[in-house]
């Protein structure tokens, strides 16, 4: 049977509960699934909803925009974009999961369609959310498409034209003077009256987000690729990858867990101390990768297990190799916004740790993601890509303009 439970205490919840966390501070999580069966894809829907069977909600009265189904691309890389000596061996082959092509820009979608549908299943009219990205706009597009009224916390001083989205779908918007912690405190106070939509503590959201695992290994032809390298904040999209690839193989369709890499940016790498056993930093800098600048993420212990059981491991990037990353993005035609390209930045020097000696196995595949769409983040990546250009002159000829992606 279907039921939450407490991750600390393991007091059990029904799925119809309304509460968002057990009264001892724990998470609740979803137990009781049935086994991943194989023969349940239902391979003419070109969505992941050709996975309804192994999701915890009413296929027939889902809230879809037709998310999931993401192209799985090859994605080679030439000498010169990997530095250093290579050793002999077989170079690990390298696939991106375009999952900035979703409807509302991000694959937050795929956490936003279930924890929505199951919304609409229990009859919810209201709800809250906070978050002033991505996360706040899936929800407020899903929300939309099901016909819930959604309100959507966000920090004051936020930039207007990330709010501009959210907005757009009819979501209400909630400025909250002070930082992102008050923000999350006045999301809480509101949650007492209304359904509290979390991207975070939800388990229907993570529901959602263990599809992008179940796609790559039907992708790969149903087999789980040597590792996964993901960019990684609040953790939703490592805890769902992680939860897929563990009902895979507990189903027997996989031998082993994918490694599982987890990309921070250096100037906010909470996982990546909590997982070296390092004391947390007390700053956090300035990073372009803002999406996964989660200072003190709720599922922290959790990741961190997560990372040990797949044989995993955090890898830190700095400004100039996400500002790399996004440079050879563009130029090769994928327009992805900063934090998606500090998940690339980290599968290029996950792919040039081969290089160097002393590195354990080699897996003969590698899984990256390109997380969030370019045109969220357009006038942040022009800042970044010509920063000595002035404003565009009216009646200026462009000629000067060079192309992006060449050096
Ligand atoms: C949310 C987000 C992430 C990271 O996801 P977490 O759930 O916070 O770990 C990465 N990239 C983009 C574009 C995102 O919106
Ligand atoms: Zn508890």
């Amino acid at each position: 049977m279907l039921r939450l439970e407490c991750d600390s205490c393991k007091k059990e919840f029904s799925t119809e509960t309304l509460e968002w966390r057990c009264s001892c501070g724990g998470i609740l999580d979803l137990h009781g699934g049935q086994p991943f069966d194989p023969a349940a894809i239902e391979r003419r829907e070109h969505s992941l909803w050709r996975y309804a069977g192994a999701l915890p909600v009413d296929y027939n009265r889902r809230v879809s925009l037709g998310e999931g189904w993401t192209p799985l691309v090859s994605f080679p890389l030439s000498r010169e974009e990997t530095s250093g000596d290579k050793r002999a061996g077989k170079d690990p082959q390298l696939f991106l999961k375009l999952d900035h092509l979703f409807p509302s820009g991000s694959y937050k979608d795929r956490g936003a369609s279930i924890l929505l549908s199951k919304i609409r299943e229990l009859g919810i009219e209201r709800i809250v959310e906070d978050s002033s990205g991505n996360a706040g706009a899936a929800v407020a597009a899903y929300s939309a498409a099901a016909g819930v009224a959604a309100e959507i916390y966000v920090p004051a001083d936020n930039s207007p034209g990330k709010l501009a989205q959210i907005r757009s779908y009819g979501a209400r918007l909630v400025p909250v003077e002070g930082n992102r912690s008050d923000t999350a405190a006045a999301a809480l106070r509101a949650a007492q009256e209304h359904y509290y939509a979390s991207h975070v503590y939800n388990p229907f959201f993570l529901q959602g987000t263990k599809t992008f695992g179940y796609e790559v290994w039907e992708q790969l032809g149903r087999s789980a690729p040597g590792a996964v390298v993901l960019p990684v904040g609040n953790g939703t999209l490592l805890l769902g990858t992680y939860k897929a690839f563990c009902e895979l193989r507990n189903a027997g369709l996989i031998e082993r867990l994918p490694r599982l890499i987890a990309v921070q940016s250096a100037a906010c790498a909470p996982l990546a101390e909590a997982f070296e056993s390092k004391p947390p930093s007390r700053i956090a800098g300035k990073t372009l990768a803002e999406g996964i600048a989660i200072r003190s993420p709720a599922l922290l212990s959790r990741m961190v297990e997560t990372l040990r059981a797949s044989g995993g491991a955090v890898i830190r990037v700095d400004e100039e190799q996400i500002a790399t990353a996004l440079r050879m993005a563009v130029g090769r035609g994928f327009y992805i916004e900063p934090t998606a390209a500090a998940g690339l930045a980290g599968l290029l020097s996950y792919a040039e740790s081969f290089d160097t000696a002393g590195h354990g196995e080699r897996p003969s595949c590698v899984v990256g993601v390109l997380t969030g769409h370019g045109l969220k983040a357009s006038e942040k990546i022009a800042q970044l890509l010509y920063p000595q250009e002035q404003e565009p002159r009216a009646g200026s000829t462009g000629h000067e303009t060079k192309g992006a992606g060449r050096k």
